[in-house]
């Protein structure tokens, strides 16, 4: 037995590690409060976990840019495109059905109808049309100047993530593929443009990101593929050097101290009370019944094979996201779960996964269309079917919309209560339990992307197998 033990040990050290280090983060994150450490210090402490978070981050764009160039590069016009349909369109279903579970357990649920909003002065007061503000979420899906809007993303919404001492590369997090390549917003000190620092990666010194109003957009499209070309050489290396190198030993480390501080910085959860509460256990709720029940049966139909083993496949990216509350975080291990554990084709991840870190968030759906009926019906405001159909829609939306980074969902909740004319200020009635739930709702996302993964491999199995290129095809599951 012992032998079997050691074996197991072995074969899943890090898994079991990641794992021990959630359950020490949380003990000592609990015992620590309780010793009333100074802001401080809680900083210093959070320091190790900060430093993880950021590790994984520096991977987030080579990763995207340079999957997906590989990725379509690997497949032909039409099998990309065959892909690419039915990717999005099962990404749209899956996201919808999440957001009907959610209405159906917040509406049989109630957990607003415990509750007592103290103060209810504008209760219900509608902010803007349903209509209007509808329209106003298709009108945004279609920008009239495709630059400026994603301009105005990159102010709004950017996220540096990777940082020399000579130049910061930043991108918005919420943004597409395409988008992610913002990239041409880099100026050096003195305002001048860069046109190739793409190319040889060595920009003059003090370069930083900015963005460029003035520059000739020919140019920056021009850049954008100029450096996913470069990039997608390198990014096997980033990945490697954190995924496969010692450094990968820090995971552990790392965990302990991001989940311990997160515990540090929480608010005292006996203050959230009771209605608070129901609605937490009603978003949880869901979130099992569609992370643990739709998603793998829908897998197992489809593929006829096993979704525990493929879950368990997957289960060191499901604790990062559950440490991280980051499904772009995730992202390098799940990549390399998918590919290690789960044998599938590295052109379908290449392509699949990033897509679904992108657009796919099954949790964050979920969690939104709650929250918005939840908020409702703490202000006693009786929504109306076509108000649900709304709630439907533009969760969604919102969370296509929604960054894989810890609590985007939050903000772009601003668009499902503004659809039905919620006050938006009653954000702050969830937030205090935001950060826990985010964790659950980030590893459905995580899970809902690499289910869909195995999907498509299996469906497209016989286009690769007319390729064939040699690759070995889609395998099977162990
Ligand atoms: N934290 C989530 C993610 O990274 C997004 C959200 O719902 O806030 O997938």
């Amino acid at each position: 037995v012992w032998v079997r033990v050691k074996g197991v040990c072995k074969q899943n050290g890090l898994l079991i590690l990641s794992v021990l280090a959630v359950v020490i983060g949380c003990l000592l994150g609990f015992f620590l409060r309780s010793k009333n450490l100074s802001e401080q210090e809680v900083k210093y402490f959070q320091f190790p976990g900060e430093l993880l978070m950021r590790m994984l981050k520096m991977l987030i764009l080579p990763l995207v840019v340079s999957s997906l160039m590989s990725g379509l590069a690997a497949l032909d016009a039409k099998c990309s495109s065959r892909l690419g349909l039915i990717t999005v369109s099962y990404y749209l279903w899956t996201t919808f059905l999440a957001v009907v579970v959610g209405i159906v357990m917040v509406l049989i649920i109630h957990p607003g109808g415990m509750a007592q909003k103290e103060d209810s002065e504008d209760s219900g007061k509608p902010i803007m049309s349903s209509a209007d503000a509808l329209l106003d979420l298709i009108r945004n899906m279609f920008p009239a100047n495709l630059v400026q809007a994603t301009f105005q993303q990159y102010r709004t919404n950017s996220v540096p993530i990777m940082k020399t001492p000579k130049m910061t590369v930043a991108t918005s997090l919420t943004e597409t593929t395409t988008r992610h390549a913002l990239i041409y917003g880099i100026q050096d000190d003195n305002g001048t443009d860069i046109q190739n620092f793409q190319l040889d990666l060595t920009p003059p010194p003090d370069v930083v990101m900015r963005t460029l109003p003035g520059t000739s957009e020919g140019m920056n499209v021009l850049g954008i593929v100029i450096f996913s070309a470069t990039m997608g050489e390198n990014a096997g290396h980033f990945v490697n050097i954190l995924t496969d190198s010692s450094l990968c030993r820090y995971f552990p480390f790392g965990i302990v101290f991001l989940v311990a501080g997160k515990i540090l910085e929480m608010s005292d959860p006996s203050a959230m009370g009771k209605k608070l509460g129901f609605y937490a256990i009603t978003v949880v709720m869901g979130l099992i019944l569609h992370g643990l029940f739709i998603l793998p049966s829908m897998y197992f139909f489809i593929t006829k094979k096993s979704p525990i083993v493929y879950i368990r496949g997957i289960l060191q990216a499901l604790l990062i996201s559950l440490a991280t509350s980051s499904s772009s975080a995730t992202l390098p291990i799940t990549f390399k779960c998918l590919l290690e554990n789960n044998h599938i084709d590295r052109r379908i991840i290449r392509f699949v996964l990033p897509v679904g870190a992108t657009i796919n968030m099954d949790g964050t759906a979920l969690y939104e269309a709650v929250a918005a009926i939840f908020i409702a019906q703490v202000n006693n405001y009786e929504l109306d079917f076509g108000q649900i159909i709304t709630i439907s829609i533009t969760a969604t939306a919102a969370s296509i919309g929604a960054a894989g980074i810890p609590q985007a969902g939050l903000v772009t909740m601003v668009i499902v209560l503004t659809s039905v004319g919620l006050p938006t200020d009653d954000i702050t009635l969830i937030i205090a339990v935001d950060w826990a739930l985010d964790r659950f709702r980030t590893m459905v996302n995580v899970m809902g992307d690499a289910l869909a993964t195995g999907i498509m491999a299996h469906i497209c199995r016989k286009d690769f197998i007319k390729e064939g290129d040699g690759v070995p095809l889609i395998c099977e599951t162990k």
